[in-house]
C-alpha cells in the first residue's frame, strides 16, 4: 500500500485517469453497439461516415478528439461531443473513486456501478430501453458488497434485523417473543435482498400510481429492474429512499424544463433511466454526507 494519500502521487493520479478514460472509450462502444445487439469486441471501430478503420492515433481517449477537432481525419465527418465527454467523465469517476474510497472493494464497486450507469444514461436517453445485462452487473455489485459485509461483520451485525411482528393476528403480541422465556427471536435478512425487494417494490408501486394518474406508462420495466439493482447496492433503508427521491425530483424538474423549452411535447416520452443514473452516481460518491443529512432531518441515530 502507498504511504500517504493518493493525492501525493500526481503521476499515479494521471495514470488512473488515463485508465478510466480508456475504459470510457470502451463504454462509448457499448453505448452504440449494445442497443443494436452488436458485439462489443469485434469488429474494430470504423468511421460511421466513410467506413475507414480507425487507427491507434484516432482512438486515443480525449486527445484524438482535441487533436483532430472532433472530426474524422480521413473524411472530415464531425463526431459527437459524446465520445470525449464520456471518456473524460469516466476518467474523472475512476480518479474520484480512488481518492474518496482508497484502494478498496468499495472503490472497485463504485467504478463498475458508475460505468454501468453512464452506459444506461446514454442508451435510455436515445433508445428508451435499459439492457438487462447492465442492471445485472449493478445487482451483482450489490451482492458482492453484501457478501464482503457479512464475511467481515458476521451474519448478526451485517444483516438487517426484523422482528416477526407481522406474523401474528393484529393486536396480538408478536409471535417472535417466546411465551415461556420472553426471549425475542429475530429474523435476519441480507441487506442486498431487502434492498432488491424494497427497490423494485417501491418503483413498481410508483409506476402503477403514475400510470393511473397520467393515464400512460410513466415508467418502464427496465426502470423497475434498475431500482431493484440499486437497492442491492444501497440497501433498503433511507439511503435508497433518498436515492428514489433525488431521481423523482430530477425527473420532475427536467421534465418540466423540457416541456417549457418545447424540447419535448407534453405527450412525448421522457426516459426516467437517465435521472436514476445521475441520482445513482450522486449517491455513490456522496452517500455519507447525504445519509447524515437525511438522518439529521428525521432525527435518526
Ligand atoms: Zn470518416
Amino acid at each position: 500500500m502507498l504511504p500517504g494519500p493518493i493525492t501525493d502521487y500526481p503521476v499515479l493520479m494521471v495514470l488512473i485517469f488515463a485508465i478510466g478514460a480508456t475504459v470510457g472509450s470502451f463504454l462509448n462502444v457499448c453505448i452504440f453497439r449494445l442497443p443494436e445487439a452488436e458485439s462489443i469486441v469485434a469488429p474494430p471501430s470504423r468511421c460511421g461516415s466513410c467506413g475507414r478503420r480507425l487507427r491507434f492515433l484516432d482512438l486515443i481517449p480525449i486527445l484524438s478528439a482535441l487533436i483532430f477537432r472532433f472530426r474524422c481525419r480521413y473524411c472530415g465527418h464531425a463526431y459527437s461531443w459524446q465520445y470525449p465527454f464520456v471518456e473524460a467523465l469516466t476518467g474523472t469517476l475512476f480518479l474520484a473513486s480512488v481518492i474518496v474510497f482508497g484502494p478498496s472493494l468499495e472503490a472497485a464497486v463504485t467504478i463498475v456501478v458508475s460505468c454501468s450507469l453512464i452506459v444506461i444514461f446514454f442508451i435510455d436517453l436515445r433508445y428508451l430501453i435499459i439492457p438487462d445485462g447492465l442492471n445485472a452487473i449493478i445487482l451483482v455489485c450489490g451482492l458482492v458488497l453484501d457478501v464482503h459485509l457479512l464475511a467481515t461483520h458476521g451474519w448478526r451485525q451485517g444483516a438487517v434485523r426484523f422482528q416477526e411482528v407481522f406474523s401474528g393476528p393484529l393486536g396480538a403480541p408478536p409471535v417472535s417473543v417466546d411465551a415461556l422465556t420472553g426471549a425475542i427471536h429475530w429474523v435476519y435478512l441480507p441487506r442486498s435482498v431487502v434492498g432488491i425487494l424494497v427497490g423494485a417494490g417501491l418503483f413498481l408501486l410508483i409506476s402503477w400510481a403514475a400510470g393511473k394518474i397520467f393515464q400512460r406508462e410513466a415508467m418502464g420495466g427496465g426502470d423497475v429492474k434498475l431500482a431493484g439493482a440499486m437497492g442491492a447496492v444501497l440497501g433498503g433503508g433511507y439511503l435508497f429512499f433518498t436515492y428514489a427521491l433525488i431521481s423523482i425530483v430530477l425527473g420532475a424538474v427536467v421534465g418540466v424544463l423540457l416541456i417549457a423549452l418545447r424540447i419535448r411535447s407534453r405527450r412525448g416520452q421522457i426516459p426516467f433511466g437517465p435521472m436514476m443514473a445521475v441520482a445513482g452516481i450522486l449517491m455513490l460518491f456522496w452517500k455519507d454526507p447525504i445519509a447524515s443529512f437525511v438522518a439529521r432531518l428525521y432525527h435518526l441515530p
